[in-house]
């Protein structure tokens, strides 16, 4: 009896991150205090409100089967919020509610993608890209961007690996995990070119859309004729701190959607009503909430960049959005893998190496701003002076 090839297909390709994840959970299980850098949750819990919200919903008998698509409510109102952030005029039929913005990821390249198809995604990439996009049986392909252009991708280099490929798809992230880098409106347009040019679908991640600290994010799907071939990504995980609830959702053309539609009826079967009431008040709190929500993330950046300023062995990739900053400490000469694991060992400090999001961020650092801004502080500190004291 055998597996089915796909599970091993799925294997992503970055380096192995989660060495250093483990190793940091034994020293703590161990009674040692390390600070953890490492992971992409929220610090802060789920708002005792949004709770309340999901506790009455559940109490008041919402614990049946809930239409597979979504609450109609609830698509009313990510409809109202995307077409609002977008300028695109959207309707609720536009939007499908999925368990998170992981499921959503995976339903989109389901829908998108045949078996032998090609997937693009961007490297440095979130680490379940490739995976992802594999999972159905087609090519993950990346296409690199480099530190020297800010990680923001580069036109001719996408061109080129669309018409080498033959690719249908383009997987993007902005604000991006792992480099905080934002895509700005210049590197938009090239992307939307090339979507064009090579006809491909673009994939929009767009679940850092409210952690932005500089300038204002801007989705593709607001750019000329670019809403009938993109698929905006989001979720409440980040936004809302509701990373254990899972909810998200997919907004994009209606006869998408409406495959998309059938995808669910034959997988998840729908998002729990009461965790679509919780989404839907949390919601409606509306910007200042989540204004409120990014700024711990806002002042960890600056607290970073005030620190690292001026090393000659960390350099910081320009921080534009989400909650991590990346960082080049290639002039110490060691690689990002085996910089991470010293500064386990040696200072207690746990960070992401750059290798883990795929070789284009090899001799970097994914540094994740969740930990309170004191400890944050002290730790790149004393990783500041550890990296100085590699310099040659
Ligand atoms: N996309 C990116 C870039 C992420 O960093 C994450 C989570 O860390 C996700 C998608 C998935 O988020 P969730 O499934 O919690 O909505």
């Amino acid at each position: 009896m055998q597996l089915a090839a796909r599970n091993a297909h799925m294997a992503g390709e970055g380096g192995d991150g989660w060495a250093i994840l483990f190793r940091a959970r034994e020293m703590i299980a161990a009674g040692q205090a390390v600070t953890m850098l490492t992971i992409g949750e929220p610090d802060a819990r789920t708002d005792p409100k949004i709770l309340a919200a999901m506790h009455a919903s559940a109490m008041g008998g919402n614990t049946g089967y809930t239409d597979i698509a979504g609450q109609r409510a609830l698509r009313a109102e990510i409809a109202a919020r995307v077409g609002a952030r977008t300028g695109v005029a959207t309707r609720p039929e536009q939007v499908i509610v999925t368990p998170g913005g992981q499921a959503a990821l995976f339903a989109a390249h389901m829908a998108l993608l045949d078996a032998g198809d090609t997937g693009l995604y961007v490297a440095p990439f979130y680490p379940t890209y490739p995976g992802t996009i594999r999972a159905g049986g087609a090519q993950a392909v990346a296409v690199p961007t480099r530190p020297e252009n800010d990680f923001q991708p580069e036109a001719a280099t996408l061109d080129a690996a669309a018409r080498a490929t033959g690719a249908k798809t383009l997987l993007i992230n902005t604000p991006n995990n792992p480099t905080g880098v934002l895509y700005g409106r210049e590197t938009l347009e090239g992307i939307a070119e090339v979507c064009q040019r090579r006809d491909l679908w673009l994939i929009s991640d767009e679940v850092y859309d409210t952690q932005v600290w500089e300038g204002a994010h801007l989705s593709l799907r607001a750019l000329p004729e670019m809403a009938a071939r993109t698929l905006v990504i989001g979720s409440l995980s980040k936004s809302h701190a509701m990373t254990g609830a899972r909810i998200g959702w997919i907004v994009g053309p209606e006869d998408v959607v409406e495959a998309l539609h059938q995808l669910a009826i034959n997988t998840t079967y729908g998002v729990p009503g009461f965790v679509q009431d919780a989404a839907l008040f949390a919601l409606q709190q509306g910007a200042a909430v989540e204004a409120r929500n990014a700024a711990p993330y806002r002042r960890r950046r600056d607290i970073a960049a005030r620190v690292l300023a001026g090393s000659q062995a960390v350099r910081l990739i320009h921080p534009a959005g989400a909650m991590y900053v990346m960082a080049d400490i290639r002039a110490t000469g060691l690689s990002g893998d085996a910089f991470a694991h010293r500064l386990l060992a040696e200072e207690r400090i746990g960070v992401m190496p750059g290798e883990s999001f795929g070789a284009a961020a090899a001799g970097h650092l994914r540094i994740a701003l969740t930990q309170e801004d004191g400890l944050l502080e002290a730790a790149l500190a004393r990783l500041r002076a550890f990296a100085e004291a590699l310099l040659p």
